[in-house]
Parts: C-alpha cells; structure tokens; sequence
C-alpha cells in the first residue's frame, strides 16, 4: 500500500507528521529518507511534540543516536548517515529498534541490511515550501497510520 501525500507548507508536514504520530507503537520504525534539506528533521520536531515530547529535539547528524524520554512512547532519533556497513551494532541501534519505543531513522537509505521492518517515508523536494512524501506500508502493523492519513488528510494525497 502507498500514499502520495503533498505537503504545499511547514503546516502540512506538520500535520502529516501529528496524524501518523497518533498511529505509532512501541516497536514502531519509521525510515526517512530524503536530500539534505527535504524536512526529515522538520517532520520528526512535529512527531515528537505530538508524544508530548518536551525536550527540544534536533538534528542527531553528530550524535547518530538520540534518545528523548519525557514523552508518551521514547522516541530514539537515529541519523544514520555516517554509518558505514556493519556500523549498526556500534551505535546500539539493536538495543533500541523495536524495542519498547518508537525509532525514527534519518537516512535510512544507509542502513544496507534490513534488521527492522520500518514504515518507509521519501521526501522528495519539489520546490522552497513544497515536498512529496511517499508512504509506502509494506507490513501490517502500520495499517492504522495508513487509514489515519486516508481519512484525516484526504485533500492532500495525490492519486496517480
Ligand atoms: P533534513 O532533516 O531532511 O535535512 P530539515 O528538516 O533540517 O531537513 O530542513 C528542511 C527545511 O526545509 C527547513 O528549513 C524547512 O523550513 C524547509 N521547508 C520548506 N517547506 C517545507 C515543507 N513543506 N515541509 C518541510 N520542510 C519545509
Ligand atoms: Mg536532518
């Protein structure tokens, strides 16, 4: 199953990210993947207010792994974009993933062997404010998140 979704501003990424924030789990992994600059961090300061997460989260590009425990669910911001093959360990990203809070995965296109089984988000930058997000649900569990974003957020998803 997969949604095109158009995010025309910050607001629509903003709620794109709040609606599947209320779909998550622990054990939940969502991959995010995009250019520098696409709004992969953007999207995950929405999310984690949604878990009323107070702490102010921010890029983890020079920590790969951060962890935020004050909200809802943890939520463990992982950037893996320094991670080299067979780094995953190193980082302690299998103490975390599926575990008993939610994974948010920057980069995850550089996380070669597939441990997980992640919700998969691409951002694609169409211009200064706009950005296409693919969703694409390839395990059951996050059926949910899909209807949640088909219902509440119908007038942004684009059908091709
Ligand atoms: P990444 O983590 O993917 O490198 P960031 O979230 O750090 O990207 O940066 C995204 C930038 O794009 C921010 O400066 C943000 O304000 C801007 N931006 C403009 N339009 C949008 C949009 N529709 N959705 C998300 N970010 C947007
Ligand atoms: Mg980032």
């Amino acid at each position: 199953m997969e949604i095109v979704y158009l995010s025309k501003n910050l607001t629509d990424t903003e709620n794109l990210a709040r609606t599947i924030a209320k779909g998550l789990f622990p054990g939940a992994v969502l991959s995010l993947d995009g250019d520098l600059g696409a709004g992969k961090t953007t999207f995950t300061k929405s999310l984690a207010a949604t878990l009323n997460i107070k702490e102010k989260v921010s890029s983890p590009t020079f920590n790969i792994l951060k962890c935020y425990f004050d909200g809802y669910l943890p939520l463990y911001h992982i950037d893996a974009y320094r991670l080299e093959d067979g780094m995953n360990a190193d980082i302690g990203l299998e103490e975390v993933i599926e575990g008993n809070g939610v994974c948010i995965i920057e980069w995850g296109r550089f996380i070669k062997e597939l441990i997980y089984q992640p919700l998969d988000i691409k951002i694609t930058i169409l211009n200064d404010t706009e950005r296409e997000f693919k969703i694409t649900c390839n395990y059951t569990k996050y059926e949910k998140i899909m209807s949640l974003i088909k219902e509440g957020l119908y007038e942004n998803i684009i059908t091709r």
